[in-house]
């Protein structure tokens, strides 16, 4: 006779499952700045500020003058898969950066979290530690939102030993940082180090690029990769079957030891992808000997249905529905861009 009296398997409970879904989305500080940036940014911000502590451990602030949270949806926004940027079920029809609704449940969930927005008139804060979430109180802020983030993963002490030294983590800060300051010319980032209290020091800053989407993109890369990089890069605009391929990739005579300065971009997003890697090589192939890396920021854009971003939760990956046509326009776009400019080069000198 079977007995359904005792029951041995039992539900885990809302905080753990958030701790456990916390692994995935936040590995490090550098990935809760990335979530943390990409909402500012989200939310319309023309101008994002990050702080930080000890590579992020004790201290991530970012602050943005975006659209902010209203206090009836404070809760609702450390709430686990709770979104504003998705309507019904079209995963597929993705234009924002988040979509999942996970991140600030996660970052409540292994760290101590304050969120505090204006929308309109009020505005309001709400805090959350180890995956308790207090009440909403009012509070005083001029216009966006701030999020302090404060002691990372002390929730989860086995995550906390995996992390690197507090100078790697604050360089993988900064890399996240100026990836996204390459992705919106048109924003202000700063990046302050607050170790050791007081007004801290400025890591990265770059203004507002204005000027059309090339000259901002132009100046934003000088700013971020160097003036010799802006000053070797090409001009890339090429399109093919519905998907665009934007950007700047530089002469073959610039090329690196390696592959440092190879950034992609999916509709807005930083990605890393085998394939663009690979096609990258691939267009450079005859003017690079082997040991020689090319250095060029691309964007691709096309149609949210024409590539899953839904690969990951840190969504670093994507995956294009016609990989060929992506590898082809970048492979294309790009030979014909260097070819050009060696023609240019050697009529000049034979002129
Ligand atoms: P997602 O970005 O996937 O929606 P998050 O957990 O990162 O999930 O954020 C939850 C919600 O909180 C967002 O959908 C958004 O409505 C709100 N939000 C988060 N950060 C900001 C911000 N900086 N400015 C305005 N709204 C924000
Ligand atoms: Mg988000």
């Amino acid at each position: 006779k079977i007995s359904l009296e005792s029951s041995q398997i039992r539900p885990l409970d809302e905080t753990v499952i958030n701790r456990i879904a916390a692994g995935e989305v936040v590995e490090r500080p550098a990935s809760a700045v990335k979530e943390l940036v990409e909402n500012a940014l989200d939310a319309g911000a023309g101008r994002v500020d990050v702080a930080c502590a000890d590579g992020g451990k004790t201290l991530i602030r970012v602050t943005d003058d975006g659209h902010g949270i209203g206090a009836a949806d404070l809760p609702m926004a450390l709430a686990r898969h709770a979104t504003s940027k998705i309507d019904g079920s079209d995963l597929l029809n993705i234009r924002s950066f988040g979509f999942r609704g996970e991140a600030l449940a996660s970052l409540a969930a292994v760290g101590r979290l304050t969120l505090t927005s204006r929308r309109g008139e009020d505005a309001a804060r709400i805090a959350a530690a180890g995956g308790e979430i207090g009440a909403v109180r009012p509070a005083a802020l001029a216009c966006g939102t701030v999020v302090e983030l404060r002691d990372l993963f002390y929730a989860t002490p086995a995550r906390l030993k995996f992390l690197r030294s507090d100078r790697a983590e604050a360089q993988a800060i900064t890399d996240v940082v100026k990836r996204l300051a390459m992705a919106e010319p048109f924003v202000s980032f700063t990046l302050r180090d607050l170790t050791g209290g007081g007004e801290g020091r400025v890591v990265f800053r770059a203004d507002a690029e204005t000027g059309d989407l090339f000259d901002a993109l132009h100046g934003r890369l000088a700013h971020v990769l160097g003036v010799e990089f802006a000053e070797n890069a090409l001009r890339i605009d090429a399109e093919r079957e519905g998907l665009r391929l934007t950007g700047y990739a530089a002469l073959p005579t610039y090329s690196r030891g390696s592959a440092v300065a190879q950034y992609f971009f999916v509709n807005g997003r930083p990605v890393r992808d085998k394939l663009l890697i690979g096609a990258l090589r691939g267009a450079y192939a005859d003017f690079l000997s082997r040991d020689r890396h090319p250095a060029a920021v691309l964007f691709i854009h096309c149609d949210p249905h024409r590539v899953d971003v839904n690969v990951h939760p840190a969504k670093a990956e994507v995956r294009f529905r016609e990989p060929g046509v992506a590898r082809g326009l970048v492979v294309s776009a790009l030979r014909h861009a260097l070819a050009e400019a060696g023609h240019r080069a050697s009529t000049t000198v034979a002129g």
